[in-house]
């Protein structure tokens, strides 16, 4: 029997939202998309063909309500709903709340869901499937003195694992016999905070296993498949940070082994739709971890290497259709990587980070590269859900083509307004033993000074680049400002031109704890400077989007340095930089309340100007008020003084530290 799906309600947002909206529009389907209050201008909102809001910004209030959700998917005629991931996607209320409503939940029968929501339930069941699972206890009983003898029949160290867990909460690993009851205390109290349900169970710990999962698939018809397995044992704290596929070192018989494994497990629960099971190998050993009955964040890589979208499967299955292709006609090719860019903050401890992207530049375009965002520049990483800013995936041939492209892609993406984990990623690929596909799940913990080098002092090329980009950006600005009245007035010539040509300028640059000056002489065509390592010749050109083409002692090269107040962020060949540039003009003329630009502290909208050239204005006096993600910000005058010019209109869009106006101090 086929269901007719011709619209789709998406319960869900950011980057996944986007995915599963591109390919149900290629497939001719509407679609409908829900926002709470904090994305209303999201990316996810503006591509759906309609967008409904469902309620305030906390997911509790918005993504995770059942009711206005079902509501709307009525209200908008939804044929089927698509839960992403996360959020109501393992929520089997959900999944029969939308079959009371005569809507396809797009997604495995709300049984499945409910068999392989409790990691103890779903580990007896595997058992009795013959699935093999890690030596372990998973029993109802959960007699505190039952649960330490068990772990002493199991042998040291043994994992605590909360039985409704998910996302690493509530799980604990214990290396002796002493600290059993400590890491159950806090093991249950986790898993009450954060599930309602203290249940535990207790496993062998294994100490150097991969995390290697199956992608499996099941239709309406009773066929079910294997789409071969992704690596994710790149974690950091039980959560994923990289993912491949295929597996490094995975053999055929193996796969088909572990594929087979799958397939068994989601028949045991009548599984229909995509599904993972993750196992934990080690050695030639693997073991039942536990299946995700949704879409998995990494499936893109299964993607990559079988050439199917996972996401039109999805909606074929619940449309009734059989499985697109039979277990021998999956293609394998080549190998796929996807890291997750995080706003987080690596140095301390990883810290998520909101606020505002100020800048974004994602690596769309490169070959072999796929980028899944929900956001764009100007957007707000939110507190109220995960700070993930996009997933960047690459293919290639072989591992080290597709690992070669990771590395270009993440040289390309620039990010500026919040920390992330960029250079951690970076860091990641450029270790020999990731190269050599030599890790397990300790990687990243073993690698830890590698991979957090702490904050690099600047280097010779970031100075020069700074330095570079506040001399053309000083030529531009005085270019810009040349007197209409004295067009041939040399001052308003840009690049250095100088009465005295021995002049120079002392810049000062602060970075990484320390400060750097670097002497700026002026000569014809550009600049000298003076740097730690020697003085080299200097010459570029500055785009009003930060790009930089340099010459700096005659190598050309691109970067983009980026300023955010007194901040400059240099990116070049692949590095990050970040300085700040200590103007001794700028800071005493601002102590004395004085003279300087007056510019935009937010990229926006102008939707003010409230004086003209010519008008004379008293401190404090509003002048221009620009507008961003609904703020509104007024730029008033700082001092008494004469308007002598202004740049720009009401409805002009302007970049974070545009100069508005330019003020000339009353005599
Ligand atoms: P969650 O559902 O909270 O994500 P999982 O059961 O999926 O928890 O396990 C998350 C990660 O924890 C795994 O990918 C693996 O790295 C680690 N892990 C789980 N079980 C074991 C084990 N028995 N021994 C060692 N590591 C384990």
């Amino acid at each position: 029997m086929t269901r007719p799906i011709r619209s789709l309600l998406i319960a869900n947002r950011g980057e996944i939202a986007v995915r599963i909206i591109r390919t149900a529009r290629a497939m001719g389907l509407r679609t409908i998309a829900v926002y709470s209050e904090a994305d209303a201008d999201a990316l996810h909102v503006q591509m759906a063909d309609e967008a409904y809001p469902v309620g305030a910004a906390p997911a509790r209030d918005s993504y995770l309500r059942i009711d206005t959700l079902i509501e709307t998917a009525v209200r908008a005629g939804a044929d089927a709903i698509h839960p992403g991931y996360g959020f109501l996607s393992e929520n089997e209320a959900f999944a029969d709340a939308c079959a009371k409503a005569g809507i396809v939940f797009v997604g495995p029968p709300a049984s499945a869901i409910r068999a392989m929501g409790s990691k103890s339930a779903a580990k007896a069941l595997m058992d009795k499937a013959g699935v093999p699972l890690v030596p372990g206890y998973h029993g109802e009983d959960q007699d505190p003195d039952l649960l330490a003898r068990e772990a002493e029949r199991i042998g040291y160290p043994v994992l605590i694992k909360a039985s409704a867990g998910g996302g690493g909460k509530g799980m604990k690993v214990v290396r002796a016999a002493n600290e059993f009851a400590d890491a159950l205390a806090s093991a249950q109290r986790e898993a009450r905070n954060a599930f309602g349900d203290d249940r535990v169970l207790v496993e062998k710990y294994l100490t150097q296993p991969r995390h290697i999962e199956v992608q499996v698939f099941a239709d309406t018809h009773g066929n079910c498949v294997y789409l071969h397995e992704r690596d994710c044992s790149i974690q950091r704290r039980h959560q994923k940070v990289v993912e491949e596929a295929p597996a490094p070192g995975m053999t055929p018989e193996r796969r088909a082994r572990m594929g087979r494994a799958a397939v068994e497990a989601a028949r045991a629960v009548g599984y229909v739709g995509a599904g993972t099971v993750e196992f934990i190998a080690e050695g030639d050993g693997f073991f039942f971890m536990e299946m995700n009955t949704r879409l998995q964040v990494e499936h893109p890589v299964t993607e990559a290497i079988t050439g199917q979208d996972l996401v039109e499967w999805q909606i074929r299955v619940a449309r009734g259709e059989t499985l697109p292709l039979a277990q021998d006609d999956i293609p394998l090719v080549g190998h796929a990587f996807e890291v997750r860019l995080y706003a987080e903050d690596p140095e301390r401890d990883f810290l998520p980070q909101v606020g505002r992207l100020d800048h974004l530049v994602l690596p769309a375009g490169l070959p072999g590269v796929r980028i899944d965002s929900g956001v764009g520049a100007g957007d707000q990483v939110s507190i109220h859900y995960d700070p993930m800013i996009a997933k960047i995936i690459t293919s290639g041939a072989d591992r080290a083509e597709a690992a070669g492209r990771m590395v270009a892609a993440l040289a390309a993406t620039e990010v500026v307004g919040l920390p992330t984990n960029r250079a951690f990623l970076q860091a990641i690929f450029a270790t020999p033993a990731f190269a050599a596909a030599d890790f397990d799940t300790g990687f990243i913990e073993r690698h830890r000074a590698e991979l957090l080098p702490g904050p690099a002092a600047p280097g010779p090329r970031d100075l020069a680049l700074a330095a570079l980009h506040v001399l053309l950006d000083e030529a531009r600005a005085s270019a810009a400002g040349a007197d209409p009245a004295d067009p041939h007035s040399p001052w308003g010539l840009a690049a250095g031109w100088r009465m005295n040509r021995s002049a120079f300028v002392d810049l000062t640059f602060a970075g990484a704890g320390e400060r750097h000056v670097v002497r700026a002489h002026y000569v014809p065509g550009g600049f000298r400077l003076d740097l730690p390592g020697g003085t080299v010749a200097a010459e570029g050109t500055l785009d009003p989007d930060g790009g930089l083409t340099a010459r700096l002692a005659g190598v050309r090269l691109k970067a983009r340095v980026l300023r955010s107040g007194h901040k400059l962020v240099i990116f070049a060949a692949g590095t990050e930089c970040t300085l700040d540039h200590v103007d001794p003009r700028f800071a005493s003329a601002a102590a004395a309340g004085g003279a300087g630009r007056l510019v935009s502290p937010m990229p926006g909208t102008i939707t003010r100007v409230a004086v003209a050239a010519g008008d004379a204005v008293k401190k404090g006096d509003p002048l221009v008020v620009v507008e961003a993600m609904k703020m509104e910000h007024t730029v008033a005058a700082p001092r008494d003084g004469t308007v002598k010019s202004v740049r720009y209109a009401v409805g002009d869009l302007v970049e974070d530290g545009a100069e508005l106006l330019v003020l000339e101090e009353t005599e």
